[in-house]
């Protein structure tokens, strides 16, 4: 599973919870951020605890097994008006090891109308508990586990009607949705799909919903004739009925755990595609039909490479992607069938924005389930990196592959950056047999740490030996589900070599190393000191194999050294004072790392760096001295440098720069802002441009007003907001019917700033297009500009906020309405009152963790 969330709201979330409000991505501060120094004395031992230490929750053990479940055949249709599914279950069962005489299956929310015992000889009635959540059916006589036997459950899923009980995430996760099922809302399609992980797939159909379960499957849908269906692997049958309605068999014939089990119907265009024989399909909305390869058309490919990268080839009969409407998560891996937000489709203009991140990333993390998730599961959500850790390394995998060094370095970058921000609020080990809530497992420990620990492992192992023991693990463990000791086991079958540190400090146990490096030279020695500053009462000291290069000149010699005390200094042979020493020189490590170098090592290191990484941090570190001549020319320099994140981070240095050659220095960046090939780049230059004082980039303006790109349109319109001067209100206007929502949402914040009593109607009359996610960034704007106006139209806008921030099903759209209300508070004090309300109501933890912070 994937989580797709405006990437702004983690910058307002963290700005509000952390100390530093610095966005993710590309530009991100964190890897040189300082540690956590804020500390609470704990009330009686006086010890003094990390503020990052999470409260004690209770031990989480895998579910015992007593019944497993090993095919399941449903028979499903639909009632639209009232949001149920109407079913029939038939499933195979048989006793894990003891005799069982009871079989206790979840299934939420149902009206259970029936339950047999399929017999050769007619079925027979069986009596049986419910109390809504679990079904617990009286077997004719006890079953050793050498006798399968078939119940037969008909039902009725009723997945709004859930009963309350249970934890937060179970009630507010339906497993079903309708998304406009009466087609009452004129933008929206009718689709139907489910979202299974962790433990929703009972929310539709009755099973042992847990992932340590294994079944084949078979899902019969009868739907209206005019919708496509799709489900886990091949349509078998496929028949027209008299009634108009037609009815689909999807078979998988390959055992996979319940929560990977889905179905979806609607009107979607599927484009096909192939793979060593297999279907490859794409299924989308029909107005993105032409598109869809350009979106999906790596899949075939990406196949192919983890297939002979593994060992292992892609096991399953077809693989499938589909965009739905409303989504919940970001994106899900249903074996041979994933599921992806419909912000994944794109019209050809928005493919020209198109980020590795936006697409390409998700693409590829779902595919890597399919065998990381899919093919070898974790047995528990403790255990849930063995899923998510892969699949987010494999995202640098494709990269680097695909798009080479610099790339894979980018994203080493940014999902470093993701883990550290949490790690300042929290640290977990990465294997958790503690947590409060299934759902707290996902995230940027069990996702971004993972992968960069795989990464680690793969450095210090080698890459032959790395992917020899993935696929011995793959081979080893095929259709199972598993806990952390069988990768290390793969991992010491490979090498011969006792692995139980790695696992240890890295799996087992919380935190990261924070190290500081120094360096001196005497003597032809050059000494290198290594401290681990973290605090190693809840943290390990670590031991870290590491490279460190010594440059002399334009020689470069690399040394591994194993790193094993808190503090230790290494000595390396030189012939002369050394130019440049740099501590982890393969940018591998995942940790808090401050390294001393004076600004003259820093400027070789730009020159001579060896990836992108390398490149970045010296942009980084040197970006406050712009007006040194060397620091300058080092700039001029990165503007014009191969990879597209080199020159964005300079020009993002570059605001409002004052130093040698500045007007040459600001006319370069002016030329990037029409010439760049990345649009991404050509979007930061006017953002830089808008910063510079006392000049008039009219004309660069009204260029990018008419840029192919969105990305770039948004980011001319955001400085023409600054840019009092300059009149561009016809223009602008002339865009404001525009579908696109980076485009939408500037816009609005235009009208902020620079609007009038007309945009009033513009605002409402735009609303309705508005996906959840644009919603979350248009509302504070909405509310923003409604200040302006006389306060009968004010009062619609703050009644209509209002509703917006208290019953949305989105909790980001529910955020973004209340900031809406917040920007409207100081004009209109009544308001207080409501958003105090707001507070007190809201029950997701998210959001009442930030509104107290507010
Ligand atoms: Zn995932």
């Amino acid at each position: 599973m994937k989580y797709s969330i405006p990437s702004s709201f983690f910058l307002v979330l963290l700005a509000g919870v952390t100390a530093f409000g610095q966005a993710s991505g590309g530009r991100s501060k964190a890897v040189h951020k300082k540690p956590v120094t804020v500390a609470t004395p704990a009330p009686s031992t006086g010890l003094v605890v990390p503020s990052w230490l999470p409260p004690a929750t209770p031990y989480q053990p895998s579910v015992t097994q007593l019944t497993d479940v090993t095919d399941t055949k449903l028979n499903v249709r639909f009632d639209y008006v009232h949001q149920y599914l109407l079913g029939t279950a038939t499933l195979t069962l048989h006793s894990h090891f003891y005799p069982q005489a009871v079989a206790v299956l979840d299934a939420k929310g149902f009206t259970i109308k029936g339950v047999q015992l399929v017999g050769s000889r007619g079925d027979k009635s069986l009596t049986y508990k419910y109390d809504r959540r679990q079904l617990a059916v009286v077997l004719d006589h006890p079953y050793p586990r050498e006798q399968s036997y078939q119940l037969r459950v008909s039902y009725v899923a009723k997945p709004n009607e859930l009963p309350a009980g249970g934890s937060e995430a179970i009630t507010a996760a339906k497993g079903l949705y309708f998304i406009n099922p009466l087609g009452k809302e004129p933008n929206k399609p009718r689709q139907i799909w489910t979202q299974g992980e962790t433990e929703s797939n009972s929310c539709w159909f009755p099973t042992i919903d847990h992932p340590n379960q294994r079944m084949t499957q078979e899902i019969t849908m009868t739907v209206e004739d005019q919708f496509k269906t799709l489900s886990n692997g091949l349509l078998i049958t496929s028949k027209k009925n008299a009634d108009g309605t037609r009815t689909d068999t999807w078979r998988q014939s390959l055992p996979a755990a319940p929560y990977l089990t889905m179905l979806a119907v609607g009107d979607f265009a599927v484009v096909s595609d192939t793979w060593r024989g297999k279907p490859i399909d794409y299924y989308v909305e029909p107005k993105y039909k032409s598109t869809a390869k350009a979106v999906f058309g790596h899949t075939p490919e990406m196949m192919e490479f983890y297939s002979k990268k593994l060992g292992v080839e892609f096991p399953w009969e077809k693989y499938a992607q589909i965009a739905v409407r409303d989504y919940v998560s970001g994106a899900m891996e249903n074996t041979t069938a994933t599921v992806h937000g419909a912000a994944i489709q794109a019209t050809s203009r928005e493919l020209l924005d198109n980020t590795y991140e936006t697409s390409e990333s998700i693409i590829t993390h779902e595919l890597f389930h399919h065998w990381f998730g899919d093919y070898v599961t974790c047995e528990s959500w403790s255990n849930l990196t063995l899923n998510e850790g892969f699949a987010d390394y494999s995202q640098y995998l494709w990269a680097e592959y695909k798009y080479g060094a610099d790339a894979a370095a980018l994203v080493q970058q940014q999902e470093l950056a993701l883990y550290l921000e949490e790690a300042d609020s929290k640290r977990e080990p990465l294997i958790r047999y503690h947590y409060q809530n299934q759902e707290d497992m996902f995230d940027r420990h069990s996702y971004q740490k993972g992968g960069r620990v795989l990464h680690m492992l793969r450095k210090y192992v080698g890459d032959e030996a790395f992917f020899a023991a993935l696929n011995y693990y793959l081979i080893k463990n095929k259709y199972t589900a598993v806990e952390i000791s069988k990768l290390r086991t793969a991992f010491e079958q490979t090498t011969g070599e006792d692995l139980q540190w790695f696992f240890d400090q890295w799996f087992l146990q919380r935190g990261h190393p924070e190290l500081k490096i120094s360096h001196s030279y005497a003597n032809g020695q050059v000494l290198l000191r290594v401290r681990q500053t973290q605090d190693t009462l809840f943290q390990p000291v670590y031991r870290l194999p590491v490279t460190v290069t010594v440059w002399q000149k334009e020689k470069s010699t690399d040394h591994r050294i194993t790193i094993t005390k808190a503090d230790q200094t290494f000595s390396f042979q030189v012939a002369d004072k050394p130019t440049l020493v740099k501590f982890d020189s393969e940018a591998q490590l995942l940790g808090q790392i401050e390294e001393e170098r004076t600004q003259e090592e820093l400027i070789f290191q730009f020159y001579h760096a060896r990836n992108y990484l390398q490149r970045y941090e010296v942009l980084d570190l040197v970006q406050n001295k712009t007006t040194d001549f060397t620091v300058s020319g080092l700039l001029r320099n990165a503007l014009n440098d191969n990879f597209y994140a080199v020159r964005r981070a300079a020009l993002d240095h570059l605001r409002g720069f004052h130093g040698p050659n500045t007007t040459a220095m600001r006319a370069e960046v002016q030329r990037l802002a029409t010439v760049d090939p990345s649009s991404a780049v050509r979007a930061q230059a006017l953002t830089t441009l808008a910063t510079f004082p006392n000049e008039n980039y009219a004309a660069a303006y009204q260029t990018a007003l008419r840029d192919s790109s969105y990305a770039v349109g948004a980011a001319a319109i955001n400085a023409l907001a600054k840019s009092p001067k300059i009149n561009a209100k016809t223009q602008i206007s002339a865009l404001d019917n525009t579908s696109n929502s980076t485009l939408l949402v500037a816009i609005a914040n235009y009208y902020v700033q620079r609007g009038s009593m007309e945009q009033y109607a513009w605002f409402m009359r735009r609303l309705p297009d508005l996906t959840d996610m644009d919603l979350y960034s248009y509302l504070p704007a909405f509310g923003a500009f409604m200040v302006q106006m006389p306060v009968i139209e004010r009062e619609k806008g703050v009644k209509m906020l209002e509703t917006l921030a208290r019953t949305h099903p989105q909790y980001f759209v529910r955020l973004g309405a209340y900031r809406g209300l917040t920007a409207l508070a100081p004009s209109q004090p009544a308001i207080k009152s409501v958003l105090a309300d707001i507070k007190l109501k809201e029950t997701d933890e998210r959001l009442k963790a930030f509104y107290n912070l507010m």
